[in-house]
């Protein structure tokens, strides 16, 4: 390990004010060092400070052990089995305060590999240089030390924030075996800051990714749910495909992604991250069991067209295609059931908010899911699946209009169907969701009313638009405020 003296840069020459941290990480850096004990802001935020976003969370390094900083702060839990953190609460907002660590080449003991060089225990406490290098990136290895309010570098982070460059701290090929899951923090990374992944570190990801089946499935559901929500959810994306990660993450819906017709499911599938990736910025809340329904649709939607056209209710083939698509998914990245419950009921919605006659169309308004299956069938029309226009356009005025015009909008689909001839079975056999995405065939028959329509005005294919091409990695650079160095 190279052993030089970090670069220390004064608080007169760097932008980084207390009055951008959070109060509550003031507050425990401030303890920690009055009771005598080292304590640095460290990781995300300090990057993020000096690059003038909002951190999100406060994360402090301390020479403290977690049994001292107990003793410091009665709002304090010690968590985690693999090493032990310090979680200080204040409400809602939690500052974790971990203790500097080494990483596992710089430990006699405690660290362990595996055989393919991974990482299964790495709770050696180190120095502050060492907990440097055992980082991931230069650029998150950056330290914020409240005894004077300097910043502290050890691996030319500040270089390369400067620079727009994610660099892997030491050699990426064996950084990326001992831990797969920084191939994906590299992208989350290069697609929330825009930054550039370095070369070496590039060349690792493309011939490792392989190693990404060997992540724990419940770790990599917590990695899925952060490259996805954040603000950047289609930049990740694309880079995730680049890279060819996607498969490793989401394997059936990758195989679909490569038989695509008018750009369907790919558009349906940036869509719906780009509307995810609005609502954070937003700072609404955003939900992994939609995020997961519209990774998963197009296996599930093409399952199910398999199974009616076998024979099956279209309702029970949706929740048969359902069940299979879960279960697969479930052994790659672990779905809470709470979740996967969630994505079920979006898709059962799908077919449910075809049937609108009745008293049915005012009970699916009042169910708890209404609005997440409705957002769905929005993004799947605006994305080109076929024939959705009407019943889109219907959902919506229907939310807009009031109690007495709810019930005349039943009522005119009564009595549409009572002109037909029409039973609600009738409309399962014709009109439920006709699977057929942009590419239409000219030939077929139309199926559902709404295909028919369209039909009718010789319009043949959906209205995909603006088509997307796969974007290649980023260049965009975020530079960094001067370091003074
Ligand atoms: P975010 O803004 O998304 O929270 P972050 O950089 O703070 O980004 P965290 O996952 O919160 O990321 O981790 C905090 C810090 O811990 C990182 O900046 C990095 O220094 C270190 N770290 C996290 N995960 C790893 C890992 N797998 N290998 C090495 N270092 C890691
Ligand atoms: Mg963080």
């Amino acid at each position: 390990m190279d052993s030089k003296p970090p670069l220390i840069v004064p608080r007169a020459q760097h932008n980084i004010s207390r009055a951008n941290i959070s109060a509550n990480a003031l507050k425990v850096l401030q303890r920690l060092h009055n009771s005598g004990f080292q304590a640095y802001l460290v990781g995300g935020c300090v990057r993020d400070l000096l690059l003038g976003h909002e951190p999100k969370d406060f994360d402090v390094a301390t020479d403290a052990t977690p049994e001292q900083v107990r003793g410091i702060f009665r709002n304090c839990r010690l968590i985690g089995r693999r090493f032990r953190l310090a979680h200080v609460h204040f409400g809602e907002e939690v500052i974790e305060v971990a203790t500097f660590r080494a990483g596992h080449d710089q430990a006699e003991s405690g660290g362990k590999l595996n055989d393919e060089g991974m990482i299964v225990r790495d709770n050696v406490y180190g120095t502050l240089e060492d907990d440097a290098w055992r980082r991931d990136f230069t650029v998150n290895a950056l330290y914020y030390n409240i005894a004077d309010f300097s910043l502290v570098d050890y691996t030319g982070g500040l270089g390369d924030l400067e620079f727009g460059r994610l660099r892997m701290i030491g050699e990426p090929f064996q950084r990326m075996r001992e831990d797969p899951v920084r191939m994906l923090r590299a992208v989350r990374f290069a697609g929330k800051l825009g930054f550039r992944i370095d070369d070496q570190a590039e060349d690792a990801i493309i011939k490792l990714g392989y190693l990404m089946d060997e992540v724990p499935s419940a770790r990599l559901f917590d990695e899925v749910v952060k490259l996805f929500h954040t603000g950047y959810a289609e930049d990740v994306f694309g880079l995730l495909r680049h890279y060819d990660l996607f498969r490793y993450l989401f394997p059936e819906t990758d195989e679909l992604l490569g038989h695509q017709l008018d750009q369907f499911p790919y558009n349906f599938v940036a869509k719906a991250l780009a509307s995810t990736a609005q609502r954070v910025r937003e700072d609404k809340p955003v939900n992994p069991a939609f995020l997961y329904a519209a990774m998963l649709w197009e296996p599930v939607r093409t399952r199910a067209e398999v199974l009616r056209d076998q024979g099956l209710h279209p309702q029970r083939a949706m929740e048969e295609a359902a069940e299979r698509v879960i279960a697969e998914q479930v052994r790659i990245t672990a779905i809470p059931k709470r979740i996967s419950q969630q994505s079920r009921e979006i898709w059962e919605l799908q077919d449910r908010l075809m049937f609108r006659g009745g008293k049915r169309a005012i009970r699916l308004f009042e169910q708890k899911r209404f609005r997440a299956g409705y957002d769905f069938l929005v993004l799947r029309n605006a994305s080109g699946e076929y024939g959705l226009q009407e019943l889109t356009d219907w959902w919506t005025r229907f939310q807009e209009v009031g109690d007495v015009e709810r019930h005349a909008m039943m009522r005119a689909i009564d009595a549409e169907r009572t002109n037909k001839g029409n039973t609600v079975e009738d409309d399962y056999a014709g009109n439920s969701i006709h699977y057929v995405p942009g590419g239409y065939d000219d030939d077929a028959p139309p199926q559902s009313q709404y295909d028919k329509r369209h039909h009718d005005q010789g319009e043949t294919t959906g209205p995909t638009g603006n088509k997307r091409r796969r974007r290649p990695p980023r260049k965009r650079r975020s530079r960094a405020p001067r370091s003074g160095a």
